[in-house]
């Protein structure tokens, strides 16, 4: 039996330590980290679980190929899903718009808001719907399907392939100021950093609106351990704690990796599962040069975002308030930057978040890998850098009471991450929480994972495929293993 060694025990390689265990290889887990989950991943203040990721989780739609993949990891369990009736409401300048699933409702809302803008609201909505049937796939690669399910799928494509010729060059600044409505304008392009192309937000509310984007009830950390225990179920075996320091090399092969507890393990095949600049630079130490990713990080085009994560908890039960809500601000400073905007998710939704009677609110302000050095800088003196996290929980603390004034005095717990909690948790690339963003100077090319020269060594997870997220992360996982079985001429029953 060959066995396989991954690098992560984030969702890209607990998917690739499940499939290899199914399709009959030895597989270890090694995680630097306690627990699995990388970015996809919770904790506990003072009484509160503050969630660190999911914010919908696509593939929730029963009878897609992701859905059974979700389904076959464990990642939903047997847990409920939460479907939410709206993806945001934003508030502007006295007007307040909810962004509902059901589209015909939005429209309606819409046009009946700003009659002047009808036209472009019907646009809106028409592409919206144009790109719900589209698909991931997460069975098998496009390119090992036998030809008549390519042709299915490139069908399927033809219209993200319309919509990206139409919009994929349109930020959603510049497509905000086809419509006069100001608050409509707002909700288009509130808090999306410069050059973000509007294909984002039509894919995002198209999923949603499919009933194809939910979250999985107890949120992202439940859902990563659900994965371990799927996979220990299946005979793999996690190390935590451990982190791979060298991926070993003989004759252009992968042959083994070096640990941070001084020891060393054999492998057939390495697969990495984790940060794509850390594994070029340290695991491979620079010695292979790879086009595709050089470029991306080399290039000021390419953005990767991360983000400030404020939890709040509220000693008051906020379920009359939004799920989802955006409003201007008094400005306050991020990064030398001056912001006018709070944004926040709330989850009332889910009391075991929260002790009774009280709610976990967390906003979030973007920041991108531009912002880092600044972050770094700040980070080389620890007590200025808690200083920052305090006055930045504090600022926006006040914010969101002086929107809401009732909330004055019952907001007890603040708890900041920011880009650097990011990269201390899960070495991703300057804090990122996805890989590169789609912007209108960018091609989102996805990678193969195999790096020039070298055998048996496969990179996975949310970098082979831009913008990244969970999908990416365990359709990628899934597709390693794959991979590896077709070089192992392993038959495999898809
Ligand atoms: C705040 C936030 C919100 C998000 N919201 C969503 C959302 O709503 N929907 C969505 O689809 N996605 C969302 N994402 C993105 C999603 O979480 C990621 O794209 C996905 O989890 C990436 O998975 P991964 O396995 O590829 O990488 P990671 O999660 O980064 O996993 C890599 C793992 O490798 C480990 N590791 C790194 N270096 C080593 C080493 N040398 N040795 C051993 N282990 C190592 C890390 O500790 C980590 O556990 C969000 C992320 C964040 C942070």
């Amino acid at each position: 039996m060959k066995n396989i060694i991954i690098i992560g025990g984030g969702i890209a390689g607990l998917s690739a330590g499940i499939h290899a265990q199914q399709y009959g290889f030895r597989s270890v887990i090694y995680e630097q980290h306690s627990i699995v989950g990388g970015q996809c991943t919770g904790w506990d203040r003072k009484g509160y679980h503050i969630d660190g990721c999911i914010q919908w989780l696509t593939g929730t739609r029963e009878g897609t190929e992701l859905y059974d993949l979700w389904k076959n990891v464990g990642a939903l369990g047997n847990v409920d899903i939460v479907r939410l009736d709206n993806f945001g409401t934003y508030e502007y300048e006295g007007t307040t718009i909810t962004l509902w699933r059901d589209l015909d409702r939005l429209q309606k809302e819409l046009c009946q808001l700003s009659p002047e803008d009808k036209e472009p609201i019907e646009e809106l909505i028409k592409e919206i719907r144009l790109v719900q049937d589209l698909e991931m796939p997460a069975r098998i690669p496009i390119t090992m399907r036998p030809i008549g399910e390519i042709f299915k799928f490139l069908k399927k494509m033809k219209n993200a392939g319309l919509l990206m010729n139409k919009a994929g060059m349109i930020s959603s600044e510049e497509y905000a100021k086809k419509f006069k409505h100001p608050a409509i304008r707002y909700m288009i392009s509130a808090g999306l950093p410069e050059g973000f192309s509007i294909v984002g937000f039509i894919f995002s509310m198209a999923t949603f609106s499919s009933g194809n984007g939910d979250i999985p009830k107890g949120g992202s950390k439940a859902m990563a351990l659900r994965m371990k225990d799927r996979y220990e179920e299946l005979g793999g075996k996690v190390i935590n704690s451990v982190a791979a320091e060298e991926i070993i090399i003989k004759e252009g092969q992968a042959v083994a990796v070096r640990c941070s507890d001084g020891s060393t393990a054999k492998a057939d095949y390495v697969v990495a599962a984790c940060d794509a600049k850390m594994v070029l630079d340290k695991l491979l130490k620079g010695q292979y040069k790879d086009k595709k990713f050089d470029m991306r990080f080399a290039s000021e085009d390419y953005i990767t975002p991360s983000s400030i994560q404020i939890a709040f908890g509220v000693k008051a039960d906020l379920s009359s308030y939004p799920l989802l809500a955006a409003f201007p601000s008094r400005p306050y400073i991020i990064a030398g930057k001056e912001q006018n905007m709070v944004s926040y998710k709330n989850y009332y939704y889910e009391p075991d978040f929260a002790p009774e009677g009280c709610t976990l609110l967390i906003t979030t302000i973007n920041q991108t890998n531009f912002d880092y050095p600044y972050w770094s800088k700040l980070y080389e003196n620890k007590e200025e850098y808690n200083k920052e996290k305090q006055r930045i929980g504090n600022e926006v603390k006040e914010r969101l009471e002086e929107h809401y004034p009732e909330l004055k005095g019952k907001i007890t717990v603040v708890d900041v991450a920011t880009p650097i909690t990011y990269h201390r948790y899960t070495g991703a690339y300057k804090g990122a929480w996805m890989s590169f963003m789609m912007t209108t100077k960018t091609k989102s090319i996805a990678h193969s994972g195999r790096i020039k020269g070298l055998k048996n060594f496969y990179l996975t997870g949310q970098w082979l495929e831009p913008p990244g997220g969970l999908p990416v992360a365990a359709t990628t996982g899934k597709f390693t293993i794959l991979k590896i079985c077709k070089q192992e001429k392993i038959k495999v029953n898809l």
